[in-house]
């Protein structure tokens, strides 16, 4: 456990210097098991791309669900104690209460909280997928959707988790004992929608060969070496934390994106030289772009590539609105996403594989770029 999820999911840090350093220090060979873990995220936010339609139905599912909850007071009082630290299942009690006050919980944490939600609770996982993404502050859509699709059985299908008293004690030295509180079994969870899968669309490659300026997001914090070819002459910063739900977003959770998008901003700022608007949090990105961008006299906007998500949703509405301005909006996919990606469209087994060979044609295309 490195905690170092937050930092990661905003591309505060990248998953290349996390692997530069790692293979620095150990050999490939001792170092295997956490590079896997590290290409986990980049496997599941390949696999969302080429699935876009399970984020698609999960957020209808959410607003379904949130609804629901108005009308229906059983589900109602069941959900509320869940999320209120108040089941009577005091390590999962415990475990509710320490997500909302850190923004944090540990995998296999995580995993045994998913599985008392799904099947002790018999609460829908969308609920619990949108609780998690509302508090941790590295609540990313792909990793925290298919995971909790992963645990309820429905990301490998048949294969679901089963949180077992023996193993919590066994993992919580004693701390918690659920003996005779926890589901016996863990039925796989089935749904109507069949999600197929999609290649992968290409990322602009074109550089905007005129005046540019930049756009940051919660998305990548890294503008200095994803743009360092560019000149831009402005920036503008945007936050789509409030997006991740209807819901009101944990306060450790907002903090975190803002926090890291200001920092973003600040090293943009004096790496280019330039002015770059503190991030605010808007629901109209269009308006808010087309001003800034004919306040500037720019015609072409530069971001990073947002995967399935939030931003992603408001950078594909905002280049509609932006192109009927005359102005262009160019995403910039990074190396590893392009090389990990396309290994993504089935299971994590198919780009374990690939993890050598991509680690190879990074260290020639990448780490140069880094050091
Ligand atoms: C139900 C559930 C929901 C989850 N929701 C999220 C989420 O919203 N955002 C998120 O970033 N992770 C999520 N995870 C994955 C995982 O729990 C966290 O990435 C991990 O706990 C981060 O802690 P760490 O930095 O100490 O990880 P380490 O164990 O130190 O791993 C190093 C890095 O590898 C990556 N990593 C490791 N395990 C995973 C994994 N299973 N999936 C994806 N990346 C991984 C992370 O970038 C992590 O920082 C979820 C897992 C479960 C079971």
């Amino acid at each position: 456990m490195s905690l170092l999820s937050g930092h990661i999911r905003h591309r505060l840090l990248l998953e290349t210097e996390v692997l530069d350093a790692v293979l620095a220090r150990f050999a490939p060979s001792t170092a295997e098991k956490f590079i896997q873990e590290v290409f986990w995220r980049g496997y599941f936010k390949g696999w969302l791309e080429h699935h876009p339609s399970v984020w698609t139905s999960y957020r209808d599912d959410v607003s379904g669900l949130l609804e629901r909850l108005n009308a229906d007071d059983e589900l109602r009082q069941r959900y509320d104690q869940a999320v209120q630290s108040k089941t009577g299942i005091v390590c999962f009690d415990a475990w509710a209460h320490e997500l909302v006050e850190t923004g944090y919980l540990h995998n296999h944490t995580r995993m045994w909280f998913a599985s008392i939600w799904i099947f002790t609770l018999q609460l829908p996982w969308q609920l619990g997928a949108d609780f998690f993404y509302r508090h941790l502050i590295d609540g990313d859509p792909a990793s925290n959707t298919l995971s909790w699709r992963w645990v309820g059985g429905l990301h490998t299908k048949g294969k679901t988790y089963l949180a077992r008293p023996n193993n919590i004690e066994k993992f919580t030295k004693d701390r918690f004992a659920p003996h005779g509180q926890l589901a016996a079994h863990a039925p796989p969870l089935s749904e109507a929608t069949a999600h197929s899968r999609q290649a992968i669309g290409r990322a602009d490659t074109t550089l905007p060969g005129d005046t540019v300026a930049l756009l940051l997001t919660e998305e990548d914090g890294r503008p200095e070496e994803l743009f360092s070819d560019l000149q831009p002459i402005a920036g503008i910063s945007l936050l789509a934390t409030e997006g991740r739900s209807s819901l009101p977003i944990g306060e450790r959770a907002s903090a975190f994106a803002l926090a890291a998008v200001s920092d973003a901003t600040q090293r943009a700022s004096r790496h280019f030289g330039i002015v770059v608007d503190a991030p605010v949090e808007t629901d109209d990105w269009d308006a808010k772009l087309t001003a800034f961008a004919q306040a500037n006299g720019v015609k072409s906007l530069v971001t990073a590539y947002a995967p399935v998500g939030p931003v992603a949703e408001k950078l594909a509405k905002a280049k509609d609105s932006l192109a009927r301005h005359g102005i262009s909006l160019f995403e910039r996919r990074r190396e590893y996403d392009e090389l990990a990606w396309p290994h993504a469209s089935r299971g994590f087994f198919a780009l374990k594989k690939k993890i050598p060979a991509i680690l190879e044609d990074l260290q020639r295309s990448v780490a140069p770029r880094l050091l």
